[in-house]
This record gives structure tokens, C-alpha cells and sequence, in this order.
């Protein structure tokens, strides 16, 4: 396939383009390195372009004869998303319609769209699976959400095929220390836990203690990225033109903040200094996938079921690019 990756430079996207030029794809990255880092794509493959330039997308998605679209490009800080909610219906909804709009026009019919479980909000039942409600509790989700409704209506209409994986929570590093996760600043758990680690934080703060789960944690269900990468391999492999398919990965394992920070302590032989503060804005108790689906219809399967090993790679890339990739 001649697939072009927006957000490939990104975290996840990074990750999925590694996997995909292991088997043999085509793969052309569009990002506007806003978020992406350069040293995370080989530099022939990377277009450097904003999805509000449709002309330019145009260009690249002719120029590359380009069949298959994976779209990572967005914003995906629910704290943020609170505080500043114009920036993700800009660049979650109005630039991913105009994507959407370009692979219209051009005939395109293979799209998968990274979502997200924070569209089912509050769930009704955790593991949650893919039929529940869904009703997002930031503006993180609510856009992620309104795209998902797009594409469902744009698929029939418009002859293109889609998935959308809902994502857990990406963590962990390709096992050969070469790509890792970097954000500037860092608000992910792991990362700021393997900081701590480093001696470049004097400490995690647990944001809320009083939720209603064992230890008053919040709990997330942590998916290492190259597991997230084979799914959209395998989604894009699965895609009927016309329709849609809804796929929650996640590993069905949840662990709370205090589980995390022991498993930190654990793989890196340090001891984690931590400050209990109060809960941040749109987060959940608890969030862990039923991933039923995705196994049986895509035959996805993770290769890291444990925290620990998922931790294992992040700490080999975080020792070996302790400034990121900014190194
Ligand atoms: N968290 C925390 N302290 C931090 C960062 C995160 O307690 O410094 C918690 C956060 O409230 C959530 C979990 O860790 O319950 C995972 O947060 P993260 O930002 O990594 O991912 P998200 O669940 O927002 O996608």
C-alpha cells in the first residue's frame, strides 16, 4: 500500500511508520513538527505541512499516488483540551475535515483515524466494549467523537472504508531504543514517572486520591505502541470500502497511578518521591478496554501483556536519551 501517515513524526505515528516500513509498505509522513520530532522518521519519507494547507495536501497525496490514509495529526492533552478547547476543535475536527475532504475528492478509500476511549467518557461498565455509550466528559473527546460521526457518514455516502481505534494508553518504546516517547512539557504518567527516575524531576504528583477504586488511583489500561502499531497494520489490511469499524485496543489490563509508580521503582532499582495533589479536570476513575473485538475480527494480539515489560522499554529509552530527542 502507498499509505500517507499524518502525525507520523508524532509519538504513535512514529512508531506505526516504523512497523509499516518493516512490512514492505510505502509509507509518506505528513506532519507539521509542531509536536512531531524530525529524528523520529527517516528524512526521505517525511513532508513537512499543515492540514489547513489543502493545496499542498493535494500535491503530496497525487504526487505519492497515495491509497490508504493513517491519521494521527492532533491534540490529545485532556488537561489542555479543558483550558483550551478552540485549539482541538481547530486542529481535532476543522483540519481533520479537510483531510477528509481531500481523500473524498481524490477517491481514497482506506482511512484509519486514531480515536480515542476518552469518547466513552464516564463508562458505563468497565472493561468497556465497544457498544457502550458514548459520552465524552472533555473537549478531547467530544472531537475525537464529532470525527468519528463524520466518517461514519462520510463512508457509505462517499464509498471510503474506515477505522477508528480507540485508543488506551500508549506507552512503552520500540525495543531497539531508536524512537521513544518525548513531549514538551511531558504530562504522560510514564515518562514523568522514568523522569523522576532520571533525577530531572524531584517528584510525581498523583493527581487524586479519593476516587472510587482500590487504592483511590485513578486506573488506566497501559498498551505498549508497537501493539497500537500492528492494530492499525491490521485495521487498514481489513478495510471494506464503505464501511466502518469501531476497534478498542487495549490490553483488558488496568493499573492504577500507585501500580504505575511501584513498577517504576521496580524496573529501575530507584525510589519514587511522591506528592499527592488533587484530581485534574476530565479525567476518569477507570478506564480499561474489553478488546474482544479487535482480536477476534483483526486477529490482533499484544506482544506485551505486562506493565512491567511495557516499562522496560520506556526506561531503555529514556536512559539512553535522557534530553529526548533533543540530544
Ligand atoms: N497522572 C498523574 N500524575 C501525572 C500525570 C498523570 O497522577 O503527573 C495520572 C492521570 O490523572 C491519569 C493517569 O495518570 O489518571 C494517566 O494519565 P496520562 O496523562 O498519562 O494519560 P491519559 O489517561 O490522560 O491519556
Amino acid at each position: 500500500m502507498r499509505i500517507l501517515v499524518t502525525g507520523g513524526a508524532g509519538y504513535i505515528g512514529s512508531h506505526t511508520v516504523k512497523w509499516l516500513l518493516a512490512n514492505g509498505h510505502q509509507v509518506t509522513v505528513y506532519d507539521n513538527l509542531s509536536l512531531g520530532h524530525r529524528a523520529a522518521v527517516p528524512a526521505e519519507i517525511l513532508v513537512e505541512g499543515d492540514l489547513k494547507d489543502v493545496d499542498h495536501l493535494d500535491q503530496v497525496l497525487v504526487g505519492h499516488q497515495i491509497d490508504s490514509v493513517i491519521h494521527f495529526a492532533a491534540n490529545s492533552l485532556v488537561g489542555e483540551s479543558v483550558t483550551h478547547p478552540a485549539k482541538y476543535y481547530q486542529n481535532n475536527l476543522l483540519n481533520s475535515l479537510n483531510l477528509l475532504e481531500r481523500v473524498r475528492r481524490h477517491g481514497i478509500q482506506r482511512f484509519v483515524f486514531s480515536s480515542t476511549c476518552a469518547t466513552y467518557g464516564v463508562p458505563d461498565a468497565v472493561p468497556i466494549t465497544e457498544a457502550q455509550t458514548q459520552l465524552p466528559i472533555n473537549p478531547y473527546g467530544n472531537t475525537k467523537l464529532a470525527f468519528e460521526k463524520m466518517l461514519s457518514d462520510y463512508a457509505p455516502a462517499y464509498n471510503i472504508g474506515f477505522a477508528a481505534l480507540r485508543y488506551f494508553n500508549a506507552s512503552g518504546a520500540s525495543p531497539d531504543g531508536t524512537i521513544g516517547e518525548d513531549h514538551t512539557p511531558e504530562s504522560h504518567l510514564i515518562p514523568i514517572v522514568l523522569q523522576v527516575a532520571l533525577g530531572k524531576r524531584p517528584h510525581v504528583e498523583i493527581f487524586g486520591t479519593d476516587y472510587p477504586t482500590p487504592d483511590g488511583t485513578c486506573i488506566r489500561d497501559y498498551i505498549h505502541v508497537d501493539d497500537l502499531a500492528s492494530a492499525h497494520l491490521l485495521a487498514l489490511e481489513k478495510i471494506v470500502p464503505g464501511m466502518g469499524r469501531f476497534y478498542n485496543v487495549g490490553i483488558g489490563n488496568g493499573y492504577s497511578v500507585r501500580e504505575v509508580i511501584q513498577t517504576v521503582e521496580a524496573v529501575t532499582g530507584k525510589k519514587i518521591a511522591v506528592k499527592e495533589g488533587p484530581r485534574r479536570a476530565g479525567d476518569p476513575p477507570s478506564l480499561v478496554a474489553g478488546s474482544d473485538l479487535v482480536r477476534k475480527e483483526l486477529g490482533w494480539k499484544p506482544n506485551y501483556t505486562e506493565l512491567r515489560s511495557i516499562v522496560e522499554s520506556a526506561w531503555n529509552w529514556h536512559k539512553k536519551h535522557p534530553t529526548g530527542y533533543a540530544k
